[in-house]
């Protein structure tokens, strides 16, 4: 275990009055000081909490510089914080709380009500998390700063895998150290740089690319509780932001405004893109308009910088992610368990500081997710070319992004196979002009059950989020099957996706 200051207090002490974080609705601003002295109460307060070392606390927030205060303050007491997805429903977070163990439920006004159910489904404790802020600026007893370990737990992000069953990713400060080096050597962030942080707070993206990296090197993190496109295109015009990251939705939804042609765009100084395949058309579009949109690739398992396309090859590499960063070891590894050639595929296996030690609590599955050597291997498929330059060609996981927002077919196959009329499930993802993908599940029902694929929809929108739930339900009499009965997700896809797919598509 390796020891750093505390870099909350530590940038704090280097830049006390610079800007550390603004709310441009409200126009309040906070210091990297006020931060500080917020941080080292807000800590203490866990501790009266009965808050301690080790315990997790789990968060329902929409973003708010409030909740970058209760990650220092986490950080601080060395208590782990487990930041729950708003969108879900109390059916999916209630195994996520049970599995993380966490000892208190701290939410926002927008999630009280969900809380409230939270917490009669798990008997959990709850705290308002405005109460918690209000608290922090009274006087009372402080938390003094304390070395941070590098490899220990300091929140935990779930994803629910390909099993269906919720699992923690690991985050920690050694991660996020790492992301900031590879952060900064591609975009060239620093104490002028102002971002935007709009992108959920229980993704890896909200955290680590738009705030984390900004706050240690000095800069400044504007906080909007959710993206708001009249607002973030009225900032822009403002010239009041310079970096900005994004997933292809939110360049789609920018695209598509009115008043996209006519803002000026000229303040931004880098534009990332990542989490999703994004479109040469959408990537040509904003080219048109003068936006380099460089695009990346990472997962919330590599912190999730891995690999940033440069400004200068972005506008002629389209279509690829770039290359490895700084801090992050790649290799492409083909079926016999050897370096694919240039021009070859691969599977992508990565290693370096930025990489999750695992799942927290889950041997098996931290086992089951490296290769010898401590190499994660990704479930993605690319290319690299002759220039060093790597494209993702394939997905060798069961997962789709819709929206930016994961889904894996598991999780809804199992809640539409519990409907009394079905007697099985199966869910691929499918090209959709808005979303990137959306889920389109096909259907066998029971002998002598009916059920209309609306109604199936209405019952799977009350246990899933509604990015979960399949945009599209076929009917089907059976599935494209291996000899030994495995649904040929591939096979079924095409069938579906077909003009004129029939009843069914085996
Ligand atoms: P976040 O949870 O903040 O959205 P993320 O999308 O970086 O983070 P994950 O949710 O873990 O991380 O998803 C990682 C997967 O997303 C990758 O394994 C890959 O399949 C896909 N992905 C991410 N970026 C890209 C990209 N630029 N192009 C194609 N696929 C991508």
């Amino acid at each position: 275990m390796k020891r750093i200051p505390d870099l909350c207090a530590q940038r704090a002490m280097l830049t006390p009055d610079a800007p550390a974080f603004a709310d441009p609705i409200g126009g309040r601003v906070w210091s990297f000081g006020e931060i500080e002295r917020r941080v080292g109460r807000g800590a203490a307060l866990l501790r009266g909490l009965k808050i301690t070392e080790g315990d997790r606390i789990a968060v329902l927030c929409h973003n708010s510089v409030a909740f970058f205060e209760l990650l220092f303050a986490c950080a601080r007491a060395k208590v782990i914080l487990v930041p729950l997805n708003w969108r879900q429903t109390p059916a999916e977070l209630t195994p996520v709380l049970d599995d993380s163990g966490a000892k208190l439920l701290i939410h926002d006004g927008p999630t009280a009500d969900l809380a409230s159910k939270l917490a009669a489904a798990t008997r959990l404790p709850i705290r308002s998390l405005t109460e918690w802020d209000a608290q922090c600026s009274e006087p009372g007893d402080s938390l003094a700063p304390t070395e941070w370990e590098t490899d220990a737990p300091w929140y935990l992000l779930y994803t629910s895998g390909t099993t269906g069953k919720p699992k923690a990713v690991i985050q920690t400060a050694g991660m996020a150290l790492a992301n900031m080096i590879n952060v900064q050597t591609a975009t060239g962030i620093g104490p002028e740089t102002k971002s935007l942080n709009f992108l959920p707070l229980f993704h890896t993206a909200g955290i680590n690319l738009h705030t984390l990296p900004v706050f240690f090197v000095g800069g400044l993190s504007q906080v909007l509780p959710k993206f708001d496109v009249d607002l973030v295109l009225s900032l822009i015009q403002q010239g009041g932001i310079t970096v900005f990251f994004g997933v292809p939705a939110i360049y789609q939804a920018i695209s598509l405004h009115p008043a996209f042609e006519n803002t000026d765009f000229s303040g931004v100084k880098h534009w990332g893109c990542g989490g999703a395949p994004i479109s040469a058309a959408l990537i040509q579009t904003f080219l048109a308009r003068g936006v380099n949109i460089c695009n990346g690739m990472g997962m919330t398992e590599t912190g999730p910088t891995v690999f940033f396309m440069d400004r200068a090859h972005a506008p002629t590499k389209i279509g690829s992610v770039g290359k490895p960063q700084l801090l992050s070891e790649v290799r492409l590894v083909g079926a016999d368990g050897g370096d694919v050639a240039d021009g070859e595929d691969g599977e992508l296996w990565f290693r370096g500081p930025g990489i999750t030690p695992g799942y927290f609590n889950n041997p098996m599955a931290t086992e089951g997710a490296f290769a010898p050597g401590g190499w994660l291997r990704s479930g993605d498929i690319a290319r690299r070319d002759h220039d060093g330059y790597v494209t993702i060609v394939d997905r060798i996981k069961d997962m789709y992004i819709s929206g930016g927002e994961n889904v894996y077919p598991a999780e809804v196959e199992h809640v539409l196979q519990a409907h009394p009329a079905v007697l099985e499930a199966a869910v691929v993802g499918v090209a959709d002009e808005k979303w990137g993908e959306v889920g389109h599940a096909a259907v066998i029902l029971r002998p002598g059950h009916s059920a209309e694929p609306g109604l199936l929809q209405q019952y799977a929108r009350g246990l899933l989020a509604t990015y979960k739930v399949p945009k599209h339900i076929t009917i089907v009499t059976d599935f494209p099957r291996t000899a030994a009965g495995k649904v040929q997700k591939h096979h079924l896809r095409a069938a579906l996706t077909a003009p004129h797919p029939s009843e069914s598509p085996e």
